[in-house]
């Protein structure tokens, strides 16, 4: 069987994705780049750094000399370690202090520009599935498949209060709701790079799926992917 060799997907904030590409990463032994990890890994490095007010040029250089990457041993169970400089940061950058700045660096033309090159060169190991908001339009466009993994504002919301009561964390429907239409204005509104769904993007809405089936989806669009010249399912 044919796979391809990068795939890319889209989608808003709390759409499923890191859940679905940990597990189709499983499945066919991709890498699993995790594109919104990387931006929080720089936000962390730029706090520590007290570099927040020091403008876009000084952080991204900050992110030209950081070393980023993603665990591939164990995506099971959603799964997997982010790296920055050789220390695991896969909780730190999960921090609401994370969380509270990391659209103004994402919003950086400079910081963009330098982790996309180096999104492209992770890709170019081959056999790589990325999760982000530009990804089919700005970092790969060119990737072999694009998968744009959509869901409700609502759906998102209740599904991230469920996961945080079951952490045993505070979960205010009402204020998830809120975040979660925040953030799809501000990824969607912004300048540089905003979120878009690829024209050339199987489409995917999660509302009526529970996770399992919409991994099964995703993974049903991987095996049945033919190459272009071959025509696409
Ligand atoms: O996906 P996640 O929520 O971890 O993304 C963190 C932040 O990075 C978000 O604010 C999002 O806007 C930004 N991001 C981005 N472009 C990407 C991935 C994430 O601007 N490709």
């Amino acid at each position: 069987m044919i796979y391809p060799s990068t795939i890319a997907i889209d989608g808003p904030a709390g759409s499923g994705k890191s859940s679905v590409c940990s597990a189709l990463a499983a499945e066919f032994q991709y890498l699993f780049v995790d594109t919104g990890a990387f931006y929080r890994a720089v936000t962390l490095a730029a706090i520590r750094a007290d570099l927040m007010a020091a403008g876009e040029t000084a952080i991204a250089a900050l992110a030209e000399r950081c070393d980023f990457d993603i665990s591939k041993d164990h995506y099971d169970d959603d799964v997997y370690t982010i790296w920055l400089n050789g220390e695991d940061v896969t909780e730190t950058v999960r921090t609401p202090h994370v969380e509270r700045h990391v659209s103004e660096v994402a919003r950086m033309s400079a910081v963009r520009d330098t982790l996309n090159m180096k999104y492209r060169q992770l890709a170019k190991r081959g056999k790589v599935i990325m999760a982000g908001r530009d990804i089919g339009t700005v970092v790969l466009p060119d990737a072999d498949l694009k998968i744009y993994l959509d869901a409700s504002a609502e759906v998102r919301a209740i599904r991230r209060a469920l996961q945080r009561e079951a952490a045993g964390l505070p979960a205010d429907y009402a204020t998830i709701l809120n975040t979660m239409r925040e953030r799809d204005r501000i990824d969607s509104t912004r300048t540089v790079a905003p979120m878009l769904r690829p024209a050339d993007a199987v489409y995917v809405n999660s509302d009526t799926m529970t996770m399992e089936q919409v991994i099964e989806t995703l993974k049903q669009i991987i095996r049945t992917w033919k190459p272009a010249n071959e025509g696409v399912e």
